[in-house]
Order: structure tokens, then sequence, then C-alpha cells
């Protein structure tokens, strides 16, 4: 059996491996390092993919969401409502920022911000909500539209872990998560469902002027060379990351589906027992399986995670501390909210290994273990 991983890189490569190769020597040899034809090309890509009018390519996600809200124009103690049960970068940006986070609760079911937690916690002072579609499962965004529109609010989808979901309104409308807020944003980040070999990040938009405003932040602000109209910041997607994109974007839809795949073989192996609560999978979207997260009950969480340990098998709990609680929120009164649910799944959540490469005889070893230490 080949050794298994959180998530493997390293065959997914061997796979393209002449491609990337190629490419990546191409942007060598054209010395194009930054901006120029794999950048602009990948951006065209991205949008054409996502039905996105504009995407700006930045270096990272967590830029990403720290332009989208400067680009907005929000202000020093202005709110901006977001889940608590997110990686940090989330609302990291909003401290950085100055912004106030306000930390809502996610449903159990979706680990995903509940649009009647965002209503409840709307002030004179709220400008802005960052739903988050964790671990790949999309947020219930028609409803948060919805909200949005009544309070006259901004709306930005943290997409880092979700790029290549499908979401299905009522009416029948589908559109790709990312493009349904005001802006959306997502990590090309190794590990995420589409990767480069380093840092990169997007932002995607179908507002003119607030395109202009993106790409102008995350170009020190610049107008025209030279001329700076407002602080930005400089965050780019360099050429050797844009072309290694441009050759995975294409994989895509194959990835997800191969992530999906596996997602079958635990649900199936999970169905039914007990202690474990396997991913829901809301009708209103399609779930990309970022990670494959199980909630536990009556179950040693630790001892599960160095039972598998033992046994060669990674895991992971995303998040053991969540940014209600961190130490970074204590001046921005991060301890003043009760988030009971949230609370709830921090304890109880543990993702197993999920990625294009994992194979039956890798996880019928892994669901095998899991239900011998859980059943035990
Ligand atoms: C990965 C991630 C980010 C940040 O992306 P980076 O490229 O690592 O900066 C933001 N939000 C979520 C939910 C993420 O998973």
């Amino acid at each position: 059996m080949k050794p298994i991983q959180m998530v493997d890189l390293k065959q997914q490569y061997f796979k393209i491996k002449n491609e990337i190769d190629a490419a990546v020597l191409g942007v060598i040899d054209s010395s194009i390092f930054i901006g120029g034809p794999q950048v602009n090309t990948f951006a065209q890509n991205l949008s054409q993919y996502l039905g996105a009018k504009h995407v700006i390519p930045c270096a990272n996600g967590t830029d990403a969401l720290q332009i989208a809200m400067m680009a907005l124009g929000l202000e020093p103690g202005d709110e901006v409502i977001t889940p608590s049960f997110t990686y940090v970068a989330t609302t990291e940006v909003i401290a950085l920022l100055r912004l106030k986070p306000v930390f809502v609760e996610v449903d159990t079911k979706t680990f995903c911000v509940e649009p009647k937690a965002i209503r409840k916690a709307i002030t004179s002072k709220t400008k802005a909500i960052v739903p988050v579609h964790l671990y790949g499962h999309s947020a219930k965004m028609e409803e948060i539209m919805v909200i949005a529109k009544e309070h006259n609010l901004f709306v930005i989808e943290d997409n880092a872990q979700a790029i290549g979901g499908d979401y299905y309104f009522k009416n029948g409308t589908v559109k790709k998560t990312g493009i349904i807020g005001d802006i959306g944003c997502t990590s090309f980040f190794p590990s995420k469902n589409l990767g480069c070999y380093g840092d990169g990040g997007a932002m995607c938009t179908n507002d003119d002027e607030i395109a202009e405003k993106l790409k102008m932040i995350a170009n020190h602000g610049q107008s025209k060379r030279y001329y700076h109209d407002m602080v930005g910041c400089n965050s780019r997607l360099d050429a050797l990351q844009a072309a290694i994109l441009n050759i995975k974007l294409p994989l895509l839809d194959s990835y997800i589906d191969a992530r999906r795949k596996a997602a079958d073989f635990y649900d199936n192996a999970f169905a039914g027992n007990e202690k474990i609560t396997i991913p829901y999978r809301a009708d209103y979207c399609k779930h990309v399986f970022h990670q494959y997260t199980i909630i536990l009950e009556d179950v040693d969480r630790q001892g599960l995670v160095d039972f598998l340990a033992q046994k060669s098998i990674p895991s992971m709990l995303y998040y053991p501390v969540p940014a209600h609680r961190q130490k970074m929120f204590a001046s921005f009164g991060g301890s003043n909210f009760a988030l009971e649910k949230t609370d709830w799944l921090t304890e109880r959540v543990i993702s197993l290994p999920i990625h294009t490469e994992l194979d039956e005889e890798q996880q019928n070893f892994i669901t095998g273990k899991v239900l011998e230490f859980v059943n035990k």
C-alpha cells in the first residue's frame, strides 16, 4: 500500500509532470516572472470557469480577503459578521484592518454560518458579512444575499476551501460558489482543491468598479504607473504559479470528482454508525470535499488521532480552537461571544485524509482502523 498522506501532492504532480515541468521551464526561459501572459491567461481562464466578470489574482487567500475588505471601503469600527468556526485568516484580516469581528454560530450539519444567527447579529454598525464555505460545503448563500440586500450589507465569500463548488438557487439558477456575493476570495495554497506550488490567491467580482479598486489596491493603490490614488499593498500571483495553475485549472473538475468519490467511500463505510456523523450534503449545493470531516460522539478523539498515527494514518483537527477563543481576539471581545454549537463542534470534529490520489486499498485500511477504534 502506498503511504497515506493527508494530501498527496507528489502523486498528483507525477501524473502531470511533463506539462508542469515544461510550463515552469517556459516561464524561466521567458524570464517574465511578474505579471505577463501566464498571469493574464490564468485570470481569463478562471473568470471563464467561474462565470465571473473579473478575476484579480493576488499573492494568497489571506491577502484576497484583506484587499476585498479594503476595496469595499470598510472603516475602523465597522462591524463584520463572520463565523468563529473557520481558519484564522478569515477573521484575522478583519482585526488587522481594525474592523470589529462579530462572531456568529454555524449550523452543526453544514459547518457553515447560519442565516438566522447573522440576522440576530446585525446592528447599525454592521457593514459586511463573510460567509465561509467550510470544508468545501457552501454556506446558505441565497438566504444570506436576501439578508444582505435588506440591510444594505456587503458580502465577501471566503471560497478558499470550495473553489469549483456549485450553488443551486430555488429558481433553478446554478452558480459557482465565490461569484454570488460582492466579492469572492480564494486561495491556491498547495493543499487547496486548486493548488499551486507555493502561495497564490484570487478575488472575483461581477462589479466593474469594485474590480478596478481590487486591482489598484493589490498594486500599491496605483492608477497609472507611479501615480498612487489610495493606500494599497503589494500582492501578486507570480508567473510560475500562474503557469502551474493554467495546467491544473482544466483538471479541477476531475479533482473534485476524485474527492467526491473518496467521500462516497467513507460515507458508505461509516453510514449507520451511531458514533460517527458523516458530512451532510445540503441539496442547495455541490460539496467539493476540501476536507472529509466527521463528528464523533462518545469517542476519545485524541485517542483516535493517536491510534491512527500509530498505524501511519494522518488525521487533523480543523480547527482545535475557534476564532472567538483565540488570544488574538482577546482585545476584540472574543470571549464575550457565547457560541455553544461552535464549541460543541470544535470538540468533536476530525478530518480524515482526502485528496485526488487516495485509492480503495488506502481507504479500506483507514476506515477499518477508524471503525476498529470507534467500535471497541
Ligand atoms: C486557506 C484559507 C485561507 C487563506 O489562504 P492562504 O492562501 O493560506 O492565505 C482563508 N480562508 C480559509 C477558509 C482557508 O482555508
